[in-house]
């Protein structure tokens, strides 16, 4: 093949060893093109570069040895499995290589010849390697590719083999090499201490040793993340370019009235989130931003500054919750915080009657109500505003555009907050919620005691509630939390095992094992009048112990209860346990969460132990991540991220931290990357999101 005209678009067929048949196999693994062929990633590497003396052999391991072939027998087994075995030593010792159902081989080895040989080592009744890869030494010396140094491993398909996928790969990168263009600027290479592209592809194959490796990762791993963010970088400035916002004034009277009457300091968190909000909301842009912050923050009273300061303008505020529950939840506490200021605070939930929703409704297109608290439903369903100014979206932990593309469809353009308690990395916020701005508010108001949590098994149930009664001796409120409504609400005939229900364990502690104190229930199938009636009720401690489902994951608000007891937590999400665990721990007295949990994956033990083990809502989020990946835990498409076909957006963060840094340090220099070093970096970005345009909007 001549290789001065090699273009990395070229079909796999034309590489010499590919006919119609390979190149056919090669195409269901997604591999069609040369560009293909040098970017198809090992999954994992061998260490066969280090040959073991036959004496030293760990039994049980993958290593490597070097041997004269003494003795040769081939033979049969009463089982018809095919048993060829070769007799080696090095000096040190001797060994037996077996192979199976490879008569062949008996006649390709001879004796008195050296071999190198890659496999498990055994012992049944002498040491054997079993299954080995060999060569001769003779050749291996020569240079091999499966032997006698760090060996790719390729994810591949049965028609294809480890040793063909190799040669194919080695032959193009020494034939076809010049196809590889350097795409990343010189000074970008130098400042990042990057290897180039040639070095980068060759060695993430065929590395000399472990430290070229890792620089061939990093380094295509690192293009692959300038891109992406290359990406999100001319989006977001596109974008700001476009919109026109709502323009807030500061430092207003209602503001200040509004900070005077709080009863405690601001956090260092919660004023830097104000001051963020502050910003966008009195600039021409307009504001949409995510507020991170663990369960128990305080970010209800960031959502509650921001209101008033839309009110203060002119304007109109709405706030959304997942559930109603919550959203009613909200609706007191931002009324105690608005009301005197002499704010109209409305709620628009379920359960309101037509007449009265209907009022509301018109209070808040003729603007006498200024905030309107409601689920996210409020801004799909017909309100009409007079004058929205800002719209906050609560404990919305998979936010796409969408509710951004409603709301402009309605013909507002309001400033977002949007308010999550699933807090990952700002990196990786910023690149997974790409349009977004982040703040993060890292701690928690101060004098909060820390939650204690203990993973219990079934057999300590006696113990457990024997513990919960003496804390409600002392005055405390328990959570008992179940994954279910009733039993037969799991589907199909298969029954629920012992999965807990809300209504037999609520039958069980009233009647029997908490018999001497009020006992109450709820969840999701009870009437919005009857929900509200019982969370009011454990307000005011008419109720000690609370037996419900996860639909007080969020948002809830009762200091008093420093207990929880969780029903089959290995039944839960790690970050559904960490939200349902923020609900204890907000008053002044020692609180406990229990979780009775009898795990039978790995899953979900690592689930348990990470509760376990860590009160930090960020390395919760990053072991929830770690355990189920990016794409179960952002839900899929729900967010901007393309796929990502080389990094770990959670490993590899350092990486994306740089490339984000780079690629907007070039955009904000070359825009339209018009520069000639940043040429075919544009290219790339072109080729790489030729099917999402959206996501580069480049000139
Ligand atoms: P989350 O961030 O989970 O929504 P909330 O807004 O519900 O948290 O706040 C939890 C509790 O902490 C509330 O009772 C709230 O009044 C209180 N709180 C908020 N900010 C502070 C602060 N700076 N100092 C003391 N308590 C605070
Ligand atoms: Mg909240």
């Amino acid at each position: 093949m001549q290789e001065k005209n090699i273009r990395l678009n070229i079909p796999v067929r034309y590489l010499k060893g590919v006919g119609p048949k390979r190149s056919e196999q090669l195409s269901r693994l997604g591999v069609g093109t040369l560009e293909d062929v040098f970017y198809y990633l090992p999954l994992r590497y061998e260490d066969r570069s280090r040959l073991t003396p036959i004496r030293e052999l760990k039994v049980g391991e993958l290593q490597a040895v070097r041997g004269e072939v003494v003795t040769v027998s081939s033979r049969r087994a009463k089982t018809g499995t095919h048993i060829v075995q070769a007799a080696l030593t090095d000096g040190t010792g001797s060994i037996h290589a077996v192979w199976f159902n490879q008569p062949y081989l008996a006649d390709s080895l001879k004796r008195g010849q050296e071999i190198v040989a890659y496999g498990r080592v055994e012992l049944y009744d002498k040491l054997q390697i079993v299954q080995p890869e060999y060569e001769a030494a003779e050749e291996a010396d020569k240079g091999s590719l499966h032997i006698g140094r760090i060996v790719p491993v390729y994810p591949l398909t049965a028609e294809l083999t480890q040793r063909y996928m190799r040669a194919l790969i080695y032959q193009a990168i020494s034939s076809c090499q010049k196809a590889l263009i350097e795409r990343l600027p010189t000074y970008l290479i130098a400042r990042e201490k990057l290897v180039d592209v040639r070095f980068a592809v060759r060695s993430i194959h065929f590395p000399a040793n472990f430290e070229s490796l890792e620089k061939a990762y990093r380094r295509i791993v690192f293009e692959e993340f300038l891109i992406l963010q290359l990406a999100l970088a001319l989006r977001k400035r596109s974008m700001k370019d476009r919109d026109t916002g709502l323009t807030h004034g500061l430092g207003g009277e209602l503001v200040a009235s509004f900070r005077k009457a709080l009863p405690f300091e601001f956090t260092d968190g919660q004023r830097n989130a104000i001051a963020d909000i502050e910003r966008d909301m009195s600039s021409a842009k307009p504001m949409n931003r995510l507020i991170e912050g663990d369960v128990g923050s305080g970010k209800t009273v960031v959502a509650a500054h921001a209101l008033t300061l839309t009110v203060e303008n002119g304007f109109q505020g709405a706030i959304m919750a997942p559930t109603e529950v919550l959203a009613r939840q909200h609706f007191i506490v931002l009324s105690e915080f608005l009301m005197p200021l002499g704010i109209n605070v409305a709620l628009l939930a379920g359960g309101i009657d037509a007449a009265a929703k209907e009022r509301i409704c018109g209070e808040i297109r003729d603007g006498s109500v200024h905030v309107v608290v409601g689920t996210h439903a409020v801004i799909e369903e017909a309100v009409a505003f007079r004058k929205l100014g800002l719209v906050i979206i609560d404990e919305q932990h998979k936010f796409g555009v969408t509710q951004r593309a409603v709301l402009k469809q309605k013909g507002y353009n309001p400033h977002v907050l949007i308010m999550t308690a699933t807090p990952i990395p700002r990196t990786l916020a910023l690149t997974v919620y790409g349009d977004l701005d982040v703040s993060v508010i890292r701690e928690l108001p101060k004098g909060r005691k820390p939650v204690s949590t203990y993973w219990v098994e079934e057999d300590k149930r006696r113990e457990v509630y024997g513990f919960i009664k003496e804390e409600l001796g002392k005055g405390r409120q328990a959570y008992v939390v179940c994954p279910l409504i009733e039993r037969s609400s799991e589907s199909g005939v298969r029954s629920s095992g012992g999965t807990k229900a809300a209504l037999d364990i609520f039958e069980k502690l009233k009647n029997d094992v908490f018999a001497d104190f009020n006992v109450g229930l709820l969840h999701g199938r009870m009437s919005s009048k009857e929900k509200d009636k019982v969370m009011a009720d454990f307000k005011k401690r008419k109720i000690d112990v609370l037996v419900s489902t996860v639909v007080i994951e969020v948002g809830i608000d009762v200091p008093n209860a420093a207990v929880m007891l969780v029903e089959n937590a290995e039944r839960f999400g790690l970050s559904q346990l960490h939200q349902l665990r923020g609900r204890i721990g907000r008053g002044e007295h020692e609180s406990y969460c229990i979780l009775l949990a009898d795990p039978k994956t790995d899953e979900a033990r690592k689930r348990l132990k990470a509760i376990e083990g860590t009160l930090d809502g960020f390395q919760i989020a990053e072991a929830d991540l770690d355990i189920r990946g990016p794409g179960e835990f952002f839900g899929t498409r729900q967010h901007g991220l393309p796929e990502i076909r080389f990094g770990n957006i959670i490993k590899d963060l350092g990486i994306m931290e740089l490339a984000r840094k780079e690629a907007f340090a070039i955009v904000a220099k070359d825009p339209e990357l018009n520069e000639e070093h940043h040429r075919l970096l544009k290219e790339a970005l072109r080729e790489r999101f030729r099917d999402r345009m959206d996501l580069a909007h480049v000139g």
